[in-house]
């Protein structure tokens, strides 16, 4: 068998290799990653591994030995600069080139940027990698003030950690309420409630002019000409696609790697899967890229099947969560476009949960604290794709 090489060793690449061996392929496998860790969990990132709650090891994705034992060759600290799609071979950065017979690209995301004077700054920071966060607490430690800039999952975990571990925390966002991109008002407001509640700054429709400071940074000045003092500024304003390879080797790219529901690129030799793709979504019947475990995890599973030759379509029911302070939020499927939203439980018990509705069908639910209520609305959404009858919160 011709040897498969995957690049980038995280959620979606690890998954791939697995899949790979499971269903049946001898031939050579390697998992090429540029990070210096074995593939690792994201999620705790901005959770318990930030609270420092768990170690490194706690966020192994298998064992270190399992990629030996399976005879999958993982290199990390190395990153692939280009593909040579006519010779099938790529360059490496440390200037030696490998050959390839079918590739997967499982690149992922890098943390958007701000185009804000004053962000490269010391002390201003993104949070993607255990780098970043090895980075952050040490920073943390040595400070009290930190600003984040965006209220969507990322900066709303860090900003009940950081306040856990007794640290000043205001956090800004342009848009009028929290991870407004994602969840109804409703669900919107619990979140502000909650983080005012712990004594988060919390500024909504809030402008930035630019962070100050000399060297390092000392302050995030707003529109209004108010300056709110930090000596640690996260900038958690969302994701971008590491599409620039593909791009670069003329494959398909729009905002994401294109890929079909098999997970092929526009070359037939060469998968691309998780964060970093964009595919046609039957169920939304729209093209969508997500960020996700699930996304990662199931569409590695389909694409290594379609790799070793199985006939599959990959149409997944979408879901996700997000942990601040002792509370879980559980989104099932895509809330865009609902009409209607219906409320069971209460807000002001900490258990809820909210039913999207689009034309009397249910297409998503977003639930807190009600665990039972995610999974009920996970096999009702995926299954009926109609409104049904889900329990109690
Ligand atoms: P990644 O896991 O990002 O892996 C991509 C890998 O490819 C990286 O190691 C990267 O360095 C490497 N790479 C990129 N380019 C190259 C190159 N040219 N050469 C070699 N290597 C390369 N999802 C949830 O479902 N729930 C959550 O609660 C949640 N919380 C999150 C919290 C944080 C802080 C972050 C950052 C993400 C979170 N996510 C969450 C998202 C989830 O982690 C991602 O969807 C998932 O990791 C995607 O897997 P992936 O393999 O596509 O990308």
């Amino acid at each position: 068998q011709e040897e498969i090489v995957i690049i980038g060793a995280g959620q979606a690449g690890a998954q791939m290799a697995q899949s790979l061996r499971q269903g049946g392929f001898e031939g050579p496998l390697r998992l090429i990653g540029d990070e210096p860790h074995p593939p690792y969990q994201r999620p705790p990132l901005s959770k318990k591994f930030l609270a420092g709650d768990i170690g490194a090891e706690g966020l192994w994705l298998r064992p270190p030995a399992f990629f030996s034992t399976n005879n999958i060759d993982l290199i990390p600290n190395t990153r692939v600069v280009a593909i040579d799609r006519a010779a099938k071979r790529l360059n490496l950065e440390n200037g030696s080139t490998l050959s390839y017979g079918k590739l997967v690209l499982a690149t992922g995301t890098y943390a958007r940027r701000l185009p804000l004077a004053g962000a490269d700054k010391q002390g201003v920071v993104t949070l993607r990698s255990i780098a970043d966060v090895d980075a952050i607490r040490e920073s943390l430690k040595a400070c009290n003030r930190l600003a984040i800039i965006g209220a969507g999952y990322i900066g709303l975990e860090v900003a009940a950690v950081a306040r856990a571990l007794g640290k000043e925390v205001s956090v800004i966002e342009a848009q009028d309420r929290v991870m407004k991109r994602v969840v109804s008002e409703t669900v919107s407001s619990f979140f502000a409630t909650l983080h005012l509640s712990h004594g988060i700054d919390l500024r909504l429709n809030t402008g930035i002019e630019c962070l100050q400071g000399e060297s390092a940074v000392s302050g995030v000045k707003l529109t209004t000409g108010e300056v709110i003092p930090a000596e640690l500024v996260l900038i958690a304003v969302g994701a971008e696609p590491n599409d620039q390879l593909a791009a670069e080797a003329g494959l398909d790219v729009d905002n994401g790697v294109l890929v079909d529901g098999c997970g092929q690129t526009s070359d037939p030799d060469i998968y691309a899967v998780g964060d970093c793709t964009r595919f046609y979504s039957n169920r939304y019947k729209r093209s969508v890229r997500m960020e996700s475990v699930q996304n990662a995890i199931d569409q590695a599973k389909i694409a290594a099947q379609s790799l070793l030759g199985e006939d599959v379509d990959y149409d997944p029911l979408p879901w996700f969560w997000s942990d601040q302070y002792d509370i879980k939020l559980q989104i099932a499927g895509l809330s865009e476009g609902y009409d209607t939203t219906v409320v069971t439980g209460s807000p002001e018990s900490h258990k809820f949960y909210v039913a999207y509705l689009k034309e009397n069908q249910l297409i998503a639910v977003d639930s807190i604290n009600a665990a039972r209520s995610h999974m009920m609305a996970r096999r009702v959404i995926g299954e009926t794709w109609r409104d049904g009858l889900l329990p109690e919160a």
